[in-house]
């Protein structure tokens, strides 16, 4: 196997992971090599509705750092001149039972009391916000923290801002090996080449587990299916995205999320679903995604459906991320689990990964995210 020369990193997945971490790690003057075995996005990350919500998951993550995320998006558009679809109108959070609802009223509470944005909407407040929210929504919330971005381009734009920086960026280029040597990773075999790397960072989403397995590191990481639709809508007919709430924890499911686009097209999600790596669009979910979505805004039951799509998000045993070396082999790190905030923690992610790599410690205490919560570790 030919070797050529080799990089500061490999970062194997060319999602909005990966592309954040050779977007951060380029910055801070790496050398990266990104691999993707598709093309950039081929997974979740192009399949993603891009809403960016700050609280309602990862409640691991402390809020503070959650809160820079808009700032974060800001300044990566404001840095690079690249168009993501960066919307920062904020968000709408609504309650669908009286227990969310219950919920939603702590919830708010508690970010308040730090500080932070948010109110619960009246009724005839949310129609002054979002005059198409139905009547029969039980409760709102609203911050302007939050927005959109769009997952394609922002994927895109990372690893083109990465280029620019010195990352090599190699698509259609399956990573087949992790090599090790001497309890170290060091290096990576990919489209039939071989590459020297003083740390391997897995970010291959759903697929990070058989990436583990090349480097006999257990990552507990399961796809999990989310199916959504692109609907025809007439302008102005949402102004911001939607979210229903849910109390974080293991049983959290996709939600009711709708946003506009700025194309005049708004998109619905979505499904939550264990079904392998099974990413078929099924008529049934389109159903069951339009009865949810239609009864939060009703006037969406007259827009015709464009087309529907899925992809299948990385989920832990606990829900909760994997930003973390391992015990057998620390310089092989692990950027995964994002599940329904990927797009959302792409850019702390990939600040999280390179300051692990080059100051050996994180501005955010991460320490919740360490793989050896889990018992497959070997030294737990
Ligand atoms: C329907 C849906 C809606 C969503 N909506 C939102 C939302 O509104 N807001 C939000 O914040 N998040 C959302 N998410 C979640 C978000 O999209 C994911 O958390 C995020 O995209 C995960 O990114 P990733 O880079 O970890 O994984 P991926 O995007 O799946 O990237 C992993 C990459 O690794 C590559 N790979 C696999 N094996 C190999 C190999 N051997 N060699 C090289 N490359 C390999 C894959 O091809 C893939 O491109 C949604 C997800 C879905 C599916």
């Amino acid at each position: 196997m030919t070797e050529i020369s080799g990089f500061d990193v490999a970062v194997i997945g060319g999602g909005v992971i990966g592309a954040a971490i050779a977007y951060h790690a380029a910055k801070r003057g790496m050398s990266v090599g990104l691999f993707e075995k598709g093309p950039l996005a081929a997974g979740a990350s192009g399949a993603s509705m891009g809403l960016r919500s700050i609280w309602v998951w990862s409640h691991l993550l402390p809020i503070e750092s959650g809160l820079r995320n808009d700032q974060r998006f800001i300044d990566f558009a404001d840095e690079t001149g690249e168009d993501i679809e960066l919307d920062t109108s904020g968000r709408i959070i609504t309650a669908n039972s009286e227990d969310d609802l219950g919920y939603m009223h702590d919830f708010v509470e508690r970010l308040q009391k730090r500080g932070i944005e948010i109110r619960l909407l009246d009724q005839a407040e949310i129609r002054d916000v979002e005059p198409n929210l139905s009547p029969r929504v039980i409760g709102a919330a609203w911050s302007p923290i939050g927005g959109n971005a769009m997952p394609i381009k922002l994927t895109y734009a990372l690893a083109r801002a990465a280029k620019r920086l010195g990352a090599s960026i190699y698509t259609h280029t399956p990573v087949t090996a992790v090599h090790v040597a001497g309890g170290q990773a060091v290096g990576v075999q990919a489209g039939g080449r071989s590459y020297k790397a003083q740390w391997v960072v897995n970010a291959a989403g759903a697929w990070c587990k058989a990436i583990g397995k090349m480097a006999d590191v257990e990552v507990p990481v399961a796809p999990r299916k989310g199916q959504i639709m692109l609907l025809n809508a007439p302008a102005g007919l949402l102004r911001h995205g939607i979210a229903s709430l849910h109390k974080p924890g293991p049983q959290q499911t996709g939600g009711t999320n709708i946003r506009p686009t700025p194309h005049g097209q708004i998109l619905c999600g979505g499904t939550s679903e264990y079904a392998d790596f099974d990413v078929t669009a099924r008529e049934q979910n389109i159903h069951d995604i339009a009865r949810r979505c239609v009864e939060l805004v009703p006037a969406l039951a007259h827009l015709s459906v464009l087309r529907s799509w899925a992809g299948v998000r990385p989920r832990t045993a606990d829900g909760e991320f994997i930003i973390s070396g391992s015990e057998k082999l620390d310089n092989f790190l692990i950027a995964t689990g994002h599940d329904f905030v990927g797009v959302t923690h792409s850019l702390v992610t990939g600040e999280l990964i390179t300051e692990m790599m080059i100051d050996g410690k994180t501005s955010t205490p991460i320490d919740a995210f360490r793989l050896s919560r889990f018992d497959t570790e070997p030294n737990r």
